[in-house]
């Protein structure tokens, strides 16, 4: 049945913006945050286990009843950027948020500083359980957190230190434009701009779009070698401070991920590197080229893509799901029906996509702008996938409901796959297949391979910096060594790729965040190979992850599919899938 209404139905949550729903919901929340405040404020320490059952429970019953106005102005924003009443109602939402999480903050603050006997004591009452991981959360930066005044002291200090280089670096970017001759003329584009003719049909436009790209920031390099030096010499002075072992070693506390399993997973991923080299040699042979510069990894392979309606789109991406099984099947195809997908692109509406999971009381929505490319029919599977995790998870309670960040992206990659896997087994056309395969060949490759060779040569940055200053020449070194090791004689680098470091915001804004994405993706293909493996058996585990939302550890949630993320025969399940892959390619190349 095609869907006719493409738009949100946001009545699901309140009737209007200016209902009385609403703004009952909105003028109470000060009073229950003032309420618990004064219920609370300085008394975790004094509370016995039940008391301190009972204190997080009415925490986390305010959380649920703030997550819905809140989420709700957001969806109306998103769908309406420039409607007057959408935007007072998302700027009173923020302000009310703002003030309500500094009423509440000590509560936090408070658990954290717990002492470790009060937690025994808690762990020890069955109903704790629920809450244990959540504790965790909050706890587990406790050692290697300073005294409060010494604290307050840092984040003072921060906004003229480290953050000014990173402003600094963002408006720089920023303010940057490109002359570039395109079709017999001098333009100016953007860098989102020729970014994106990496994927055009010329090989000389490819080239001169990255070249020009990396040139303008090679001009500006003096300004990028002291951000780059200052972001890693600040982020050692504050391991010393707060006694880490290591540079990366708070990105994997917050992600809970054993610093053993961030090691597997990237010797995992350098020893597959021959399998990303054995595919450039295959698209080089496709594109008729005797090697691939960096600058022809995302060249087309087809004349021309093939475009989905949006009606076709849904039911393959509903199909998909339904194949797999029919609960999964019913819960996508119900963001359809019941309207809970806002579908195409229009002016003031946010761009790109997202999936909103609101509480486990409500039901999730989903942004998508749809244009018909294979690329948005993917994105629809996607988000699908997070809608269902949201759905799924939903018997969990609020402070267990989101999924923790290494897993988050697990039913959306996993998603992806079922899709890929249905249009490959169902398309004829050699062309069409050929292009399926290498966009997701293409696809896993960034988010892998590309995503270890920043890890390494971030951790490099950062452990050469500890020894003193480094120049401009000494950081294209590291750059081009440890992409060459991914590289190795299959692709040819070109001159300006020198300066590749220089714009990846990753570095600057979260220190180690790339390896996340490698975690994420290799998690999914070990579980569809699980799954090709285990068939039927495979799912009630996988179910059980999803369902499990945030209530354990991103290694104990893996484990109820069966996994154990430390195990490095684990992730090479994960490149076996990718292997097969390019088997399946070189059929047909
Ligand atoms: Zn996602």
């Amino acid at each position: 049945m095609p869907q006719t209404d493409l738009t949100w139905n946001t009545a699901l949550l309140y009737p209007a913006p200016d209902s009385p729903e609403l703004e009952a919901d909105l003028g109470s929340f000060e009073q229950l945050a003032a309420n618990f405040r004064a219920a609370y404020f300085e008394k975790a320490a004094t509370l016995d286990s039940k008391g301190l059952l009972k204190a997080i429970r009415d925490y986390e019953a305010l959380q649920t009843r703030m997550a819905k106005p809140f989420c709700y102005a957001h969806l109306l924003f998103a769908s309406d950027s420039g409607n007057e009443t959408y935007r007072a109602l998302s700027m009173r939402c923020s302000e009310l948020g703002n003030r309500l999480s500094q009423q509440l903050l000590f509560f936090d603050i408070e658990l954290m500083e717990l002492d470790d006997n009060k937690i025994a004591d808690f762990r020890a009452l069955p109903e704790a359980a629920t809450y244990l991981h959540f504790l965790e959360g909050i706890r587990k930066f406790r050692p290697h957190t300073l005294k409060e005044n010494e604290e307050r002291l840092l984040t003072r200090k921060e906004l003229t230190g480290v953050r000014a280089f990173t402003k600094l670096f963002d408006e720089l970017s920023a303010s940057f434009t490109y002359q570039m001759e395109l079709d017999g003329e001098m333009k100016e584009f953007t860098g989102e701009e020729l970014l994106s003719m990496l994927h055009h049909t010329s090989a000389d436009v490819r080239f001169r779009a990255l070249t020009t790209f990396l040139e303008r920031h090679g001009e500006h390099g003096i300004v990028f070698n002291a951000v780059f030096n200052n972001v890693a010499l600040d982020h050692g002075q504050e391991m010393e401070l707060r006694n880490y072992s290591s540079p990366i070693q708070p990105t994997n506390i917050g992600n809970e991920i054993p610093d053993e399993a961030v090691e597997h997973l990237m010797s995992v991923t350098e020893a597959n590197y021959g399998l990303a080299q054995e595919y450039f040699r295959i698209k080089a042979g496709m594109l008729k080229m005797d090697k691939l510069r960096n600058c022809d990894l995302y060249a087309p392979v087809a004349e021309v893509e093939r475009a989905y309606s949006f009606d076709e789109a849904r039911e393959l991406v509903v199909d998909s799901y339904r194949d797999y099984s029919p609960e999964f099947g019913d819960i996508v195809e119900a963001f359809f029906t019941e309207r809970r997908v806002d579908v195409l692109p229009r002016t003031g509406k946010s761009g790109g996509a997202f999936a909103m999971g609101i509480s486990p009381v409500l039901p999730p929505f989903l942004l998508l702008n749809y244009t018909g490319t294979l690329r948005d029919l993917a994105t629809i599977a996607h988000e699908a996938g997070h809608g269902l995790h949201f759905v799924i998870s939903q018997t969990q309670s609020t402070l267990n409901y989101h999924a923790p960040l290494p897993l988050a992206e697990t039913a959306s990659v996993f998603g992806e796959m079922l899709l890929t896997r249905r249009l490959l087994d169902n398309e004829q056309d050699p062309q069409v297949r050929r292009s399926l395969l290498c966009a997701k060949i293409e696809d896993i490759i960034a988010t892998t391979f590309r995503q270890t060779v920043l890890t390494r040569f971030e951790l490099r940055l950062h452990n050469e910096r500890a020894n003193g200053l480094l120049s401009n020449d000494r950081i294209a070194e590291i750059w081009l060594e440890e992409n060459g090791k991914l590289f190795g004689d299959s692709v040819e680098m070109i001159p300006a790729y020198r300066w590749g470091w220089s714009y990846i915001g990753h570095f600057i804004h979260s220190r180690f965040y790339c390896y996340s994405y490698t975690f994420a993706e290799l998690l999914v293909l070990a579980l569809f190979r699980k799954y090709r493996e285990d068939g039927d058996a495979f799912k009630p585990g996988y179910r059980a992850l999803l369902e499990s939302g945030g209530a354990l550890s991103p290694a104990d949630t893996a484990r109820l599919a069966g996994i154990d993320i430390t195990d490095s025969g684990f992730w090479q399940k994960g490149y076996d899938v990718l292997a097969e892959l390019i088997e399946e390619l070189k059929l047909i190349a």
